[in-house]
């Protein structure tokens, strides 16, 4: 596997690569690699003749900086776990080689990004969206992979290849859970017994809405329901539980069952912010 740190020996590998006719799959990521980043790598390397997974913790996207400092970070096991992944090529810049300036470019998302984690975490979306946006532009990858996991920064980035014209297809992959349901996190390494044993009720919760959706109890029922199961786990403290369009990320509007439903949460175990999501009523 060739590792890269810098934008232009890669674009070199990229470009020889794409000359042979390979198509090329880029799996953007933050590093503390688990199963579920791996899931991602595995789809890319189906799909692609060449696979890069990018590693950085893209400092723009964090609003808190004790969250930034905290971020689980190990960059050798990384490599290790990409090596064995089957993954052609791994690119792991520096904040200098990422941002050589203080970018000074906002990417803003309108009311995709004025609920949930958009509202929680003023600018993380921008940031998000700027690193993504120079990978993209780095790379050029054929197709990109994104986990459903983080279903809001799905549709945004999703948002971004259209409004930018990208001619890139923005891959979706189902959030690889633990067995009790937990939806995989490189977090989750931080949480201690007790906080991982209470962490699966995020997932319970919000299967308790999507359940209660599919008998068609009215979306606040529903929504109410899940944020009073929750009240039992005094040491969660839910940020938010919403049940919004899958698309337009709005309050649903149409009659139960007729429009696709994410039902999405973000609640704190200590100082460990966690986020899932359950889809309802999809067609595809
Ligand atoms: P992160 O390193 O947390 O920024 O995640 C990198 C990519 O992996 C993002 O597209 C995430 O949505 C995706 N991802 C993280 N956890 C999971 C999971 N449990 N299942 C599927 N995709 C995931």
């Amino acid at each position: 596997m060739r590792v890269f740190s810098t934008p232009e020996p890669l674009k070199k590998y990229i470009s020889d690569n794409r000359g042979n006719g390979k198509e090329i799959g880029l799996v953007p990521t933050m590093g503390a690699l688990h199963q579920g980043h791996l899931q991602l790598i595995s789809k890319s390397i189906q799909d692609n003749s060449v696979t890069v997974s990018s590693i950085y913790v893209n400092p723009t996207q964090f609003n808190n900086q004790t969250d930034l400092k905290n971020y689980p970070r190990d960059l050798g096991q990384d490599i290790l776990k990409l090596k064995k992944s089957g993954c052609q090529a791994a690119f792991c810049p520096s904040d200098e080689v990422m941002y050589p300036q203080k970018p000074l470019t906002t990417l803003n998302f309108d009311s995709l990004e004025e609920v949930m984690e958009g509202a929680y975490r003023p600018g993380h979306f921008q940031g998000v969206a700027l690193a993504v946006s120079k990978l993209f532009h780095f790379i050029q990858p054929d197709r990109a992979y994104f986990g459903q996991k983080d279903w809001q920064q799905l549709v945004i980035i999703r948002q971004l290849v259209n409004d930018l014209g990208f001619a890139i297809d923005i891959v979706g992959v189902p959030t690889l859970r633990e067995a009790d349901g937990l939806a995989m996190s490189s977090r989750n390494q931080r949480l201690n017994h007790n906080q991982r044993t209470v962490a699966s009720e995020l997932y319970r919760a919000i299967s308790l809405v999507k359940m209660k959706l599919e008998k068609l109890v009215g979306v606040d029922e529903a929504r109410q329901m899940g944020v009073d199961y929750l009240r039992k786990f005094s040491s969660i403290h839910v940020e938010y539980l919403e049940v919004v369009h899958s698309t337009t990320l709005k309050q649903p509007m149409a009659e139960l069952g007729s429009e696709p439903l994410s039902v999405c949460i973000a609640g704190l175990i200590g100082d460990i912010r966690l986020i899932d999501n359950v889809q309802v009523f999809q067609t595809d």
